[in-house]
C-alpha cells in the first residue's frame, strides 16, 4: 500500500528552506495590519486603504478620506494652540489690594472663559472625529 504523497516528509534541504519561508511570510502577515479596501470619494474606484486619515487612492492619488483628513488636522491645529496664558492678567506684588482683589476676578473669568473654551473645542473635536 502506498503512501499518500502529502505525508512524505520533505528531505530535500531546499523544500525544507521553503517551508521555512513560508512560515516566515505567515508570521509577517499576521504582523502587518489589516489592509482593507475603501471606494475612492473621487473616481469611484475600491482603492487599498490603511485606515489613515493620509491614505490616498492608488487610481487618482485624492484622499481617500477627506472628512478624517480635515479632522485630523483640526485636532493637530488644536493640540498646536496653546492656552491663552499669557493673556492672562498679571498680579504684580506692587499692586495695591483694590487693584489686586479686582485683578483676581478679571483672572478668574478668564480662567473661567478658557475652560469653557476648551470645553467647546473638546466637544467640537469629538462631533467632528
Ligand atoms: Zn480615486
Amino acid at each position: 500500500m502506498a503512501r499518500p504523497p502529502e505525508f512524505i516528509a520533505p528531505s530535500h534541504p531546499v523544500a525544507c528552506l521553503g517551508t521555512a519561508n513560508q512560515l516566515a511570510r505567515m508570521l509577517a502577515m499576521a504582523d502587518t495590519p489589516m489592509l482593507s479596501t475603501k471606494k475612492c470619494p473621487h473616481c469611484q474606484q475600491w482603492s487599498t486603504w490603511q485606515q489613515r486619515s493620509d491614505d490616498r487612492c492608488e487610481h487618482c492619488g485624492e484622499l481617500l478620506d477627506p472628512q478624517a483628513y480635515q479632522s485630523d488636522l483640526a485636532r493637530e491645529k488644536v493640540a498646536q494652540q496653546k492656552m491663552p496664558s499669557v493673556v492672562l492678567v498679571q498680579i504684580k506684588p506692587e499692586d495695591g489690594p483694590v487693584v489686586r482683589f479686582f485683578k483676581t476676578i478679571v483672572r478668574g473669568g478668564q480662567l473661567a472663559f478658557a475652560a469653557i473654551l476648551a470645553f467647546i473645542v473638546w466637544v467640537v473635536t469629538v462631533l467632528v472625529g
